[in-house]
C-alpha cells in the first residue's frame, strides 16, 4: 500500500465542493438561497445551456461590503452563524459557509455586489479558488453572481452532467420550490434568454401556484386549515380528487419554509387522502409545515435535502389529521349542499305514474332514429347474426315495468353486448357482434368520457335528470343538460354501504349483520401465512357476520355469512377477506385500514352487482343514499362511480363539429 500523505489544499477543496455542488442546479440553489437570506424582493436567474455554460443570479438584497467580497469565498465563512447553539434556532437558508467556497473551487466565478450604503459596487473574479481580478465598478444595489465553466477542473463530474434539458429541468424544479416557499419574492428564470417561469412576489401563495402551474391546478386546490393544537402546524393546499397525478412530482413539502423531501410527510399526506383518490394516483400537494426550529434538525444533509424531526410519529399524526380534516371539511360542505334548493324533490310515486304514461322506448329514441327496418324490431328479437339495434344495449327504464315478459330475452342480448364492452375495455377492436353495434359502442367509448371526480354539483343534478335505464345491466344512465351520465351501479352502491358501515364503526355501534347459516358449511385449507391471517382475525370476522372455525388439522369451516351475501362465490369471498386482512397489502395506518378494508369487502359483497337488474323504482332511493356520501366519486377501491359524456364530445366524435 502507498504511504499516507496529507492531501493538498486544492484537492481537499475539490472533494468538499463535490458534496455541495453536484450539478448546475445545486449552484442555482445555493446562490438563490443566499439572495433570499440577503432579504431580496426580486431574484432573476438566467442560465445558458441548462447552466452548463453559464449561471447568472441577480438580486436586490443587502449586498456584500467591499472588504468582505473575498472573505465570502473562504471556506466556513458565513455571516449567519457564529456558535453551534445558533443552529437550533436558525431561520436562514444557508449556514455552513461552504457554498461560495465550493463553487469557486470548481468554476470560474464573478461576484459584483453593492450594499446601498456603499458608493460603488465591487467586483471580484476567481477561478479554481484563485483570485484573478478585483476592482471597483458600477452596478445597482444588490448582488450578482456569474458562474461559468462549471467543473472545468473536475473532468469526472463534468462528464456526468446530463443533457442541457435535464439540467434545466432540475433548475426549474429548484426555482419552483424556492418561489413557492418565498411568495414575497418575485422570481424569473430564463434559459438561453427564453423566460421559463415568472412569479409575482405579491406574498400570495395561490397566485404563485397559479403563475407556476396555471389556473387548471390553482382552481382545483383546497386550502389546508392549520390546527394550532398540534406542535407542528400545516398550511398550504391539497388538490381535489379531480386533480391527481400518476407520480409524486406534484407533492411539494416545506418545513419552516424550506423545501425538503420527507418520507414521513409523504406517507401522512397520501394516507390522509387515499380514500378519495384512485389507486396508483398521487395527490397534488403544496404543504407548508411550521414547527419550532429546535424540533427539527436541518443539518443532516450537505445539500440540506433531508431533515430529521424530533418525533416521527407526532409529525405523521399532525400532518395526517390536518390534511384529512381539511379535505373532509370540504367534502362535508359539498354534501350538505345536497339536495340543492332549486332541484325538485323526488317523489317515487310520481315517477311511477309518469312511467306508465310514457310510450315504450321513448327514452332511447335518439339512438334508434337512424336504424333501418324499424318495423321488425318489436317482433324479431335481435340475434348475434342480425345487426343489433343499439337501443337494445339499454334496458329502457319504461320497458322494464311495462314488458316484463320480454325482459329475459333482452337480458340474453345484454350479456353478449357486455362481452363487446369488455373487448373494448381490453383495448381490442375485434368484436363478435354486428358491425353496427361495434361502431356505435366504440364511438361511445372513444368519445370524451369524463370522470366527475370532485364535482359534487354535477352529481347533484342526477336526481332531477332524466333516467334512461340500465346500460349493459351495469350502468344507470341519465340525461341532463346536454350530457349523458353513466353511474356504475355496483360502485355506487358499494360506496353507499361502505360509508354507512364506516360511520357505524366510527360511532362504535355494533354493526348488527343478519347472519345466515350456510346450508352446507364451506371447508377450506390455506397456506401457512394465509392461515395465520385468518386465525388472528377470527373475532373481528365474527363481528362482521362471518362465522369461521379453525379445526384441529388447521383447516377452516365457514358456517355462516352475512345474510345479504348469500349466493356469493365462497372461495372468492375468502380470497377477498384475506386480501382485506393482509396488512402488508398497503395502506399506511395499518390498524385503521385493515378495518376499513374489511368494511370495503363487506360493502362490495353486499352491494348490487354488475349484471343485476335494477328496478326503476329503486333508482331515486339509491341515488339519494349515494349522494349523501362524503365521497360519492369513487368506490372504496378507488374506481370512478360516475362518468359523463358531453353532447359536445359526441358531436365531435361524429364529426358534426370539429
Ligand atoms: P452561507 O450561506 O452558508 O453563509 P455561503 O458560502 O453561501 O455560506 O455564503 C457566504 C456568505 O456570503 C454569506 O454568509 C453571506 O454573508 C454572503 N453572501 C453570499 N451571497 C450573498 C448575497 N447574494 N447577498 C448578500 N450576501 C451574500
Ligand atoms: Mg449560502
Amino acid at each position: 500500500m502507498a504511504h499516507i500523505k496529507q492531501l493538498d489544499e486544492q484537492t481537499i477543496k475539490q472533494i468538499a465542493a463535490g458534496e455541495v455542488i453536484e450539478r448546475p442546479a445545486s449552484v442555482v440553489k445555493e446562490l438563490v438561497e443566499n439572495a433570499i437570506d440577503a432579504g431580496a424582493s426580486r431574484i432573476d436567474v438566467a442560465v445558458k445551456q441548462g447552466g452548463i455554460a453559464e449561471i447568472r443570479v441577480q438580486d436586490n438584497g443587502s449586498g456584500i461590503p467591499q472588504n468582505e467580497c473575498l472573505l465570502a469565498f473562504q471556506n466556513h465563512a458565513t455571516s449567519k452563524l457564529s456558535r453551534i447553539d445558533d443552529l437550533n434556532n436558525l431561520l436562514s437558508m444557508g449556514f455552513r459557509g461552504e457554498a461560495l467556497a465550493s463553487i469557486a473551487a470548481v468554476s470560474h466565478v464573478t461576484l459584483i455586489s453593492k450594499p446601498s450604503t456603499q458608493e460603488n459596487a465591487y467586483m471580484v473574479e476567481l477561478q479554481g479558488s484563485e483570485v484573478l481580478k478585483q476592482q471597483v465598478c458600477a452596478a445597482n444595489n444588490g448582488t450578482q453572481f456569474i458562474v461559468r465553466n462549471l467543473f472545468y477542473n473536475v473532468p469526472a463530474r463534468y462528464k456526468f452532467l446530463k443533457k442541457d434539458n435535464s439540467e434545466i429541468q432540475a433548475i426549474t424544479r429548484i426555482i419552483t420550490e424556492e418561489a413557492l416557499a418565498a411568495a414575497n419574492i418575485a422570481f424569473t428564470l430564463s434559459n438561453n434568454d427564453k423566460i421559463i417561469l415568472q412569479t409575482p412576489g405579491n406574498n400570495d401563495r395561490l397566485s404563485v401556484i397559479q403563475s407556476l402551474f396555471g389556473t387548471e391546478v390553482a382552481d382545483k386546490l383546497l386550502p389546508i386549515e392549520s390546527d394550532p393544537n398540534f406542535t407542528l402546524t400545516c398550511s398550504g393546499y391539497i388538490g381535489r380528487a379531480d386533480l391527481t397525478r400518476k407520480s409524486r412530482r406534484m407533492e411539494y413539502f416545506f418545513v419552516n419554509n424550506r423545501s425538503f423531501a420527507s418520507n414521513i410527510i409523504l406517507k401522512a399526506v397520501e394516507a390522509a387522502v387515499q380514500d378519495y383518490l384512485m389507486t396508483r394516483t398521487f395527490p397534488v400537494a403544496f404543504l407548508f409545515l411550521d414547527l419550532p426550529a429546535n424540533l427539527v434538525d436541518v443539518n443532516v444533509h450537505p445539500r440540506k435535502l433531508e431533515v430529521r424531526f424530533w418525533n416521527d410519529n407526532e409529525v405523521y399524526r399532525a400532518v395526517y389529521h390536518q390534511v384529512k380534516n381539511s379535505f373532509s371539511a370540504y367534502l362535508q360542505a359539498q354534501a350538505t349542499n345536497y339536495p340543492p334548493n332549486n332541484s325538485p324533490v323526488i317523489n317515487t310515486e310520481e315517477l311511477k305514474s309518469e312511467q306508465i304514461e310514457l310510450p315504450a322506448f321513448k327514452a332511447i329514441e335518439p339512438f334508434t332514429a337512424s336504424i333501418p327496418n324499424e318495423q321488425d324490431n318489436s317482433s324479431n328479437p335481435a340475434t348475434l347474426d342480425t345487426p343489433i339495434n343499439p337501443s337494445e344495449f339499454i334496458v329502457p327504464a319504461v320497458n322494464n315495468l311495462m314488458r316484463t315478459t320480454e325482459l329475459k330475452e333482452n337480458v340474453t342480448i345484454y350479456n353478449d353486448i357486455s362481452a363487446v364492452a369488455s373487448n373494448i375495455d381490453a383495448g381490442e377492436t375485434r368484436s363478435t357482434t354486428g358491425s353496427a353495434a361495434k361502431g356505435t359502442i366504440e364511438r361511445l367509448f372513444n368519445a370524451g368520457l369524463e370522470r366527475v371526480d370532485g364535482k359534487a354539483d354535477e352529481l347533484h343534478k342526477l336526481p332531477s335528470a332524466e333516467y334512461l335505464g340500465q346500460l349493459f345491466l351495469t350502468y344507470l344512465l341519465f340525461a341532463c343538460d346536454n350530457a349523458l351520465y353513466f353511474v356504475d351501479q355496483h360502485a355506487m352502491h358499494e360506496r353507499t354501504i361502505y360509508e354507512k358501515l364506516c360511520n357505524a364503526a366510527k360511532r362504535q355501534e355494533k354493526i348488527i349483520s343478519k347472519t345466515q347459516d350456510l346450508l352446507v358449511p364451506y371447508s377450506f385449507t390455506l397456506c401457512p401465512a394465509d392461515s395465520l391471517i385468518i386465525s388472528e382475525n377470527l373475532a373481528e370476522l365474527s363481528e362482521q357476520g362471518y362465522k369461521l372455525q379453525q379445526t384441529a388439522d388447521g383447516s377452516f369451516v365457514l358456517a355462516a355469512i352475512p345474510a345479504d351475501q348469500i349466493g356469493n362465490n365462497l372461495k372468492q369471498l375468502v380470497e377477498d377477506l384475506l386480501q382485506a386482512l393482509d396488512v402488508k397489502q398497503g395502506g399506511f395506518a395499518a390498524e385503521l385500514s385493515k378495518t376499513q378494508r374489511l368494511l370495503a369487502t363487506k360493502a362490495c359483497r353486499s352491494a348490487i352487482m354488475a349484471h343485476d337488474f335494477v328496478e326503476r323504482t329503486r333508482v331515486p332511493a339509491l341515488l339519494d343514499a349515494w349522494l349523501k356520501c362524503l365521497n360519492p366519486f369513487q368506490c372504496p377501491h378507488g374506481r370512478p362511480v360516475c362518468l359523463k359524456l358531453e353532447r359536445n364530445e359526441l358531436e365531435k366524435a361524429c364529426k358534426r363539429k370539429v
